[in-house]
């Protein structure tokens, strides 16, 4: 058996139709397969790889600790430096409210590791969610999942969550002093680049203050510069109580965290001790290759010229199949008049040497979130590609 193959009869599959690509290579913007040929990466391992892949320093970082040392202990006993430095390293970027930092292995143990800290501090169960939302594929993050064509099968799913239409002012008076917490994305991700309207986050917030609630926000794929600024929050005029990191944080490796006050986060500390343990959480190698990452984002300056590509994009994604866009930064998503020309579309940029694809609740939009770092000419190569991509699905 070849490894396509050997992939399709050991691997366990997510969907009927992976990309069965088998890639060999990556380095910056560019992914290369088996047969040599090139990909611009307009995924980013879904705003993972935000400084590109294989970045010389965070390779180093890796390789250096690897040699130092790997796992030594569960989460939380011994003092590590590369957990310790990330963890400082991450708090001085953030609200002096958010001083403590929960690491996980994934964006998922994120979201159950805050839903579970809103409940110990607030003493409530009540939670609320959004449509369209996605915060992980755990049980807990698939109860706040907002889609019951994702929930059903695996009903029975947590009680007392109540999801409400993201952007719309009806959540606003579910917020009562039952809710333990509010959780969303501040731009939601999974419908397709949606970015509120600040005066909504910030009507959650006053909302939250008056009940005592914890406000989560998700920034698993938001974060770390992708909207335009290191976090999305920054742009709402609001902050939150909770904030939920993961996908870029770890540079390429796996690492979740959750952040809040340390005076909430110690009271998973007790009642019960050990409110919220891992083994892996936070491992000493994802937090070096984490930390390199973000030094690298912060210093090469990619994050102030987000803005910049955004509008570079939007000025010349322009194609009468082209019916929407919606972005925040370098993140965007392209609406057609279905899923099926979608796919298509999708299918022949990958034909093209463009890796792209749609959205969990979106089909019919095109997924574009590159590496912040891809250069301008890159850019251009990547409109021609989406619009030639276009040209030939719908002339054909
Ligand atoms: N939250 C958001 C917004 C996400 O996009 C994802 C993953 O796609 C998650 C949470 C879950 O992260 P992970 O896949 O690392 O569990």
């Amino acid at each position: 058996m070849n490894l396509r193959q050997l992939f399709q009869q050991h691997l366990a599959p997510t969907s009927p139709a992976p990309m069965n690509l088998e890639m060999v290579r990556a380095e910056g913007v560019y992914l290369w397969d088996a047969s040599g040929k090139r990909y611009i990466d307009l995924i980013a391992g879904f705003s993972v790889s935000n400084i590109g892949h294989s970045h010389p320093t965070v390779v180093q970082a890796v390789q250096e600790q690897a040699a130092r040392y790997m796992h030594l202990m569960v989460y939380g006993e011994l003092i590590q430096s590369p957990v310790v430095s990330y963890a400082r390293l991450l708090t001085s970027h953030l609200p002096t409210e958010l001083d403590c930092v929960y690491f996980t292995n994934s964006g998922a143990e994120a979201t159950e590791g805050a839903m579970k800290l809103a409940k110990r501090v607030t003493g409530r169960t009540k939670m609320i969610a959004f449509h369209h939302a996605y915060h992980g594929s755990t049980q807990g993050a698939l109860s706040l999942i907002g889609d019951e064509y994702w929930r059903r099968s695996f009903r029975p799913l947590l009680p007392g969550i109540y999801h409400f239409p993201y952007g719309k002012e009806e959540v606003l008076e579910a917020i009562d002093q039952s809710t333990a917490c509010v959780i969303l994305e501040t731009v939601q991700a999974e419908s397709g680049v949606t970015a509120p309207d600040p005066t909504w986050l910030q009507q959650i917030r006053k909302k939250c203050d008056a009940t005592g609630t914890l406000l989560i926000l998700d920034e698993i794929q938001a974060g770390f510069g992708r909207t335009g600024t290191l976090w999305a929050f920054e742009q709402m005029g609001i902050q939150p109580d909770i904030l939920l990191l993961g996908k870029a944080l770890g540079g390429g490796m796996p690492l979740g965290a959750f952040i809040a006050s340390k005076d909430r986060m110690h009271q998973l500390s007790y009642q019960p001790v050990l409110g919220h343990i891992t083994t892996f959480g936070g491992h000493p190698v994802s937090c070096a290759a984490g930390m390199a990452a973000m030094e690298v984002l912060l210093s090469s300056g990619c994050i102030d010229r987000v803005k910049e590509k955004e509008k570079f994009l939007l000025q010349t994604l322009q194609h009468p199949a082209i019916q929407a866009i919606q972005s925040a930064g370098c993140w965007m998503s392209l609406q057609f008049a279905s899923s099926t020309l979608n796919q298509q579309v999708v299918h022949q940029c990958v034909k093209n040497g463009l890796l792209t694809d749609w959205f969990i609740f979106a089909p019919d939009r095109l997924r574009i979130a590159p590496p912040l770092t891809i250069e301008d000419e890159v850019l251009e190569e990547v409109v021609q590609i989406i619009l030639r991509s276009i040209d030939e699905v719908t002339t054909a």
